[in-house]
C-alpha cells in the first residue's frame, strides 16, 4: 500500500496530539494535518478541573506548546470544525464549506458522558 501523502487528524485534544506525534515518531513524512474546534490549544483537562479548583495551579497545562507542533510539522489547524466527511471523495469539509483533501482520517473528537 501507498504510503499516505496528507493524514487529517480531527481533534486537537490529548488524543490527536498523541496521534501526530506518534506518526512521526514512526518517520511518517508527509503532510500532518490536525483540525481544533475551539479556537486555543487544548488544556489538560485534570490540571483544569482539579488542581485549578483546589489552588494547587495558578495555570492550566496546555496538551502541548507550539514547538511541538512545529517540531514536528503538523499544521494546526485551530477554531477550525469539521461537519462532514466524504470517505469516497477523500476529504473533510469544515463549517465555512471549505473542503480539505486527505488520504488517510484520523478521527479523535473525544467522547460524551451518556446520563442515564
Ligand atoms: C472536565 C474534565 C475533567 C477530566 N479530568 C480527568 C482526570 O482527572 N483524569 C483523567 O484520567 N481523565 C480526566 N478527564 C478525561 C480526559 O481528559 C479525557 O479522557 C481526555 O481529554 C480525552 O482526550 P481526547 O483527545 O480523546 O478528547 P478531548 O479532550 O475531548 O478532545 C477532543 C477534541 O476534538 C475536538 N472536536 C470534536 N469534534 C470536532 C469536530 N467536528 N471538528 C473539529 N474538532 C472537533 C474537540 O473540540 C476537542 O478539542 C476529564 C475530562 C473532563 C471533560
Amino acid at each position: 500500500m501507498a504510503e499516505p501523502q496528507r493524514i487529517v487528524i480531527i481533534g486537537s485534544g490529548l488524543a490527536g496530539a498523541a496521534a501526530a506525534g506518534a506518526l512521526r515518531d514512526r518517520d511518517y513524512v508527509g503532510d500532518l494535518v490536525l483540525f481544533g474546534r475551539e479556537s486555543h490549544r487544548s488544556y489538560e483537562l485534570p490540571v483544569l478541573s482539579k488542581q485549578m479548583l483546589l489552588g494547587d495551579a495558578d495555570e492550566p497545562n496546555r496538551v502541548h506548546e507550539p514547538d511541538f507542533y512545529e517540531d514536528r510539522r503538523v499544521e494546526l489547524r485551530l477554531g477550525v470544525e469539521i461537519v462532514r466527511v466524504d470517505v469516497d471523495g477523500r476529504s473533510v469539509e469544515d463549517s465555512t464549506g471549505a473542503t480539505h483533501s486527505c488520504d488517510r482520517l484520523i478521527p479523535a473528537t473525544g467522547s460524551t458522558p451518556k446520563p442515564r
